[in-house]
């Protein structure tokens, strides 16, 4: 059966790379139905936060990266370090070693190797010059296991057959090796993952833009298209399909499609995945991502029902790249505060008659019983025929009234979304506005 770990340290946001990391475990635990094990490597005493921990949780859960086992914390398993790092020492294969710097800490004995090689799944054989390797430290002279020994401690307790992560730890591989030789371990498979490179090839960093998994979830891209986005960089699924669920990825993914060269983060990309995943959305999926993405995001933006929000999706699927642009396209929808178009204001709503005319279309609102979009358009189409002009010369006051701007999706079925209160108020809320202007 096979296990994997995602290990974490809890020291700053979490970074895009690791995110990837975190799927790709995933991915490969779901289709080859083993178990996924998230462990928190929190033996840095200085760097580790809660609020780190806390974040890699939150961002896991968010992106349904459930996990069969944990979280393990190595803060809280410093025994079976220690443990281990004693046998070692009674077999002389460790040593205490006092030194100015580090303290009175405990060292693991390099074997002498000309070469070391490590194979993995990805690079296939790496082959290092173990000249290059010294012994190193395993526990601290606070009692904490140093990452290289903590790592193949955990692993062998729990059973780790794949670890897939990073090709930054490449390097600490034949340590780790050490240590599993010594512990008379056989070591697992190991599949480090090229790196995630920014779009003009420099290591990903701020000046690209937004770098954690916090940012990108507050632009309001949905789960499921950073999941889709990042698998697909270092990995494809063999043909030339770019958008894919989360059920697609499961099925069709592989190590052995990982490619050995690294990729490039296009934000292009990501918006276009992001619009596929909105467009193709089930409308109770869209309901709770746009729910939850204003309640975090847009505090004091008004919060809708269900069926409000299927209706909207219909209206909007088209429309939206991103949850953000809800409040961006569709602001007055959800605030009252939201912004005139003031070249419409101008050209639509200051116009000789317009006040009068929205009067009127109050009224006939008004006299609607049921605010449907076929009602509203009865009614306002009854009332530019009773007074004999253009449809589009009451269309056009009334939309700029009720949502700012000149151009919006069907204006009947805006209005019907807005609600008879809200639609009246913003007509006379506009009338009020150009007279006190004049
Ligand atoms: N804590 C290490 C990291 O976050 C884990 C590396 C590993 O998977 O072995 O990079």
């Amino acid at each position: 059966m096979i296990r994997v770990r995602f290990a974490p340290a809890p020291t700053g946001f979490m970074h895009m790379g690791n995110v990837r990391t975190a799927i790709y475990n995933w991915l490969f635990a779901r289709h080859q139905k083993g178990s996924f094990i998230l462990r928190i490597e929190d033996t840095d005493r200085t760097r580790s936060t809660p609020e780190a921990t806390q974040a890699i949780l939150d961002g896991l859960a968010w992106l349904g990266l459930n996990w069969d086992e944990g979280p393990f914390f190595q803060s809280q398993r410093l025994g079976l370090y220690n443990d281990a790092a004693q046998k070692l020492i009674t077999k002389g294969q460790a040593y205490y070693r006092e030194d100015a710097q580090k303290g009175k800490a405990i060292y693991l004995k390099m074997p002498e190797k000309e070469k070391i090689e490590v194979f993995d799944l990805i690079h296939e054989k790496i082959v290092f010059d173990g000249r290059l390797f010294d012994d190193f430290v395993i526990v601290k002279s606070d009692g904490f296991p140093t990452y290289n020994f903590a790592c193949v401690v955990d692993d062998v307790d729990f059973k780790i057959t794949d670890v897939i992560r990073g090709d930054e730890h490449i390097s600490n591989t034949p340590r780790q090796l050490a240590a599993y030789e010594a512990l008379q371990e056989s070591p697992p498979r190991f599949a480090h993952l090229p790196m995630i490179l920014g779009s003009d090839g420099g290591k990903l960093s701020k000046r690209h833009g937004a770098t954690s998994l916090e940012e990108y979830k507050a632009r309001g891209f949905p789960p499921g298209a950073l999941l889709n986005f990042l698998a697909l960089l270092g990995w494809s699924p063999g043909d030339n399909r770019e958008f894919l669920n989360l059920d697609e990825l499961i099925s069709e993914f592989s190590l052995a499609r990982i490619r050995k060269t690294s990729s490039q983060f296009d934000e292009h990309k990501l918006l276009w995945l992001s619009a596929e995943h909105v467009r193709n959305a089930s409308p109770q999926e869209f309901t709770r991502w746009a729910s939850e993405f204003l309640k975090e995001e847009a505090p004091g933006f008004e919060i809708k029902d269900e069926a409000w929000w299927g209706r909207f999706f219909t209206l909007y699927r088209e429309r939206l790249k991103t949850l953000g642009d809800l409040i961006t396209q569709a602001r007055f929808f959800f605030h009252e505060d939201f912004q005139f178009d003031e070249e419409a204001v101008d050209k639509i709503l200051r116009q000789e008659g317009v006040p009068e005319l929205l009067e009127e279309a109050q009224e006939s609102l008004k006299a609607l019983e049921d605010f449907s979009a076929e009602e509203i358009e009865r009614g306002l189409r009854d009332l530019a025929g009773k007074r004999g002009i253009g449809f589009g010369k009451l269309a056009q006051p009334v939309r700029v009234a009720a949502t700012g701007t000149r151009v919006s999706a069907s204006l009947f079925e805006t209005l019907s979304l807005l609600g008879k209160n809200c639609t009246l108020k913003r007509l006379s809320g506009a009338v009020k506005m150009i007279q006190d202007k004049r």
